[in-house]
């Protein structure tokens, strides 16, 4: 994992399949790539692991409940759990790893997004799991702004969130 306080290429990479709404092998191939994931080509059978562990991914994002957060991100580490440890494989800096090398891709992806959300949790706070504000948006997202305040996913849903609540206002007046 590349690490940083806001879990790194891990927690990203969980954001991305949460938010990700085409599961076949080349989309998915390109997500795990983009994340830093080497080896990254998928089955179709790999795929739809994927999603399936990306819908168990989404629930962490966004809670409110500190312990039932907590809880949610102990039973993804319990169903990977294993080992971290520091590798500098492949010419890269040092950086640490919650999977081993060998280990296929379904198996990193997994070991990588709970570690990542873990480290998130564990170094900036629950909260920097966010959820879009917007109703019936639903995309998740690190909040890596200075003052962890971030509400929307995007310019464009924070703008129609304030335009709707301006014009309430006016409607009120
Ligand atoms: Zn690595
Ligand atoms: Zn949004």
């Amino acid at each position: 994992m590349h690490f940083n306080a806001y879990g790194g290429n891990g927690a990203a990479l969980a954001a991305a399949l949460v938010n990700a709404t085409d599961f076949s092998p080349p989309a998915v191939e390109a997500i795990l790539t983009e994340h830093r994931l080497l080896r990254a080509a998928v089955t179709p059978g790999q795929a739809g692991e994927l999603r399936v562990w990306a819908r168990r991914l989404r629930p962490v994002f966004g809670e409110l409940d500190q312990d039932t957060q907590i809880r949610l991100v102990n039973e993804l580490l319990d169903v990977t759990a294993s080992k971290p440890y520091v590798s500098a494989h492949d010419g890269r800096e040092p950086h640490l790893h919650f999977f081993s090398v060998d280990a296929d891709i379904v198996a990193r992806a997994k070991d990588t997004t709970a570690g990542g959300l873990a480290m998130a949790m564990s170094f900036a706070g629950g909260r920097r799991l966010g959820r879009c504000d917007r109703d019936g948006c639903g995309v998740v997202y690190i909040d890596t702004s200075r003052n962890g305040r971030r509400r929307f996913c995007s310019p464009a849903c924070a703008n129609r969130v304030n335009v709707a609540a301006h014009r309430a206002r006016s409607l009120a007046r």
